[in-house]
C-alpha cells in the first residue's frame, strides 16, 4: 500500500482549505456573503486600524484643498513624513512584536525559519535591513509622490471631486469596495510581471523572500512600486477625496506590511484577536506559481492558479508544474 508523502514543511497553516470570498457562489449567500464583510471589517481588523490611521493623518497631517493647490516643499514634507513614520510604525511595530520581542514566540508561525543573514541575495546581505531599505527608500517616496499628484490635481480641479457631505454614502461605498478593487488590481498587475521579463528584472527582487515578515510586503524594485501603486489612477475617473486618496493609498501601502506578517495573527488565550498575514500569499512566496491575487476576488480560482494550501491542491499544483515544464 503505496501512501500519499504529507507535507510537513509548514509550522503551522490554518483550516485548509482556504475558501475565496463568497461574493459569486451561486445561487447567492446572502448570509455567507454579509459574515464575509462583517468578519472583514469587525470588530477589530486591519482595515479598522488603516482607516482610523487614515482619520487621524487626514485630520492632522493633511494639507488643506487650497494649501495643495500649490506645490509646495512644506506640504510635501509633511505627507513624505507623515508616510515614513506610518509605514515605520506598522511595519516596525509588527516586527518588534513578532520578531524581536517574540511576544508570542512561534505560535501560529506559517514558517518558523529565521531571516536570512550573511546573505548576499540580499541588499545589505541581511534580509531585515534589504526589505527595510527598499520598503522606506522607494515604497514611501513612490506612495508620497503619488499622493502628492493625486491631491494637487483633485485641488486644481483635474480630478473629479466628491463632495461632502451630500456624498457622504458614497464615500462608504468606496471605502467598503477597496478590498475588492485591490484584489483585482494586485491580480492583474501581478499577473503580468510574472508572465513578462519583468519578472527577473523587477518582480524577483520581492521574491527574495521565501518567508515573510512586515518589512517584506512593500520591499520591490522601484518600477514594481510605480506599478503597484498605480492604483491611485483610478480616481482620475472616480471620486475622491483628500481622507479617501488617504486611505486607498494605507490600504496598499500599510496592509502590505499586515499581510506579509508570517503570523495568523495577534494570540491571546489561543485565540487570534487581531487576523494579519495571510497563508494564501504565503504560499505565493514559497511556491511562486499560484496565489497571485488575494481571496477577496477568486479570480485565481477562476484562472486556474488558485492554491488552497491542502494535500489535493498541492499534489495538483505539483503536477501543473512538472506538464509546463
Ligand atoms: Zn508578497
Ligand atoms: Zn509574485
Amino acid at each position: 500500500m503505496t501512501t500519499k508523502p504529507k507535507r510537513t514543511t509548514w509550522h503551522y497553516t490554518p483550516p485548509l482549505p482556504l475558501n475565496p470570498s463568497p461574493y459569486f457562489q451561486w445561487p447567492l449567500n446572502i448570509k455567507s456573503i454579509g459574515a464575509w464583510v462583517v468578519k472583514g471589517w469587525f470588530p477589530i481588523t486591519e482595515r479598522m486600524i488603516i482607516l482610523g490611521l487614515a482619520t487621524v493623518a487626514s485630520l492632522f497631517f493633511q494639507p488643506s484643498v487650497a494649501e495643495s493647490e500649490t506645490l509646495a516643499l512644506g506640504w510635501v514634507v509633511t505627507v513624505y513624513a507623515r508616510n515614513l513614520a506610518l509605514m515605520s510604525l506598522v511595519a516596525g511595530g509588527l516586527h518588534w512584536y513578532f520578531y524581536t520581542a517574540k511576544k508570542q514566540g512561534n505560535e501560529r508561525r506559517y514558517d518558523a525559519r529565521a531571516f536570512a543573514t550573511a546573505n548576499r541575495t540580499f541588499t545589505f546581505r541581511s534580509q531585515v535591513h534589504d526589505n527595510m531599505f527598499w520598503t522606506l527608500a522607494s515604497g514611501v517616496t513612490v506612495w508620497t509622490a503619488y499622493e502628492v499628484l493625486m491631491v494637487w490635481c483633485l485641488a486644481n480641479g483635474y480630478a473629479p471631486q466628491l463632495s461632502l457631505p451630500e456624498h457622504t454614502l458614497w464615500l462608504i461605498v468606496l471605502i467598503l469596495l477597496i478590498p475588492m478593487w485591490e484584489s483585482t488590481h494586485f491580480f492583474l498587475i501581478h499577473r503580468l510581471i510574472h508572465s513578462t521579463k519583468l519578472y527577473q528584472r523587477v518582480h524577483a527582487l520581492h521574491h527574495r523572500n521565501t518567508n515573510v515578515g512586515p518589512w517584506s510586503g512593500l520591499s520591490m524594485h522601484p518600477v514594481e512600486h510605480v506599478i503597484y501603486l498605480s492604483t491611485i489612477l483610478i480616481h482620475f475617473v472616480v471620486p475622491s477625496t483628500p481622507f479617501l486618496l488617504a486611505f486607498h493609498l494605507m490600504y496598499f501601502t500599510l496592509s502590505a506590511a499586515t499581510t506579509h506578517t508570517g503570523f495568523q495573527g495577534i494570540v491571546r488565550g489561543g485565540k487570534v484577536i487581531l487576523p494579519l498575514g495571510t497563508f494564501h500569499h504565503q504560499l505565493h512566496h514559497r511556491y511562486v506559481t499560484c496565489n497571485y491575487g488575494g481571496l477577496e476576488m477568486p479570480i485565481d480560482l477562476w484562472t486556474g492558479s488558485f492554491h488552497d494550501g491542502s494535500d489535493e491542491s498541492h499534489q495538483a499544483f505539483l503536477q501543473k508544474r512538472k506538464n509546463q515544464r
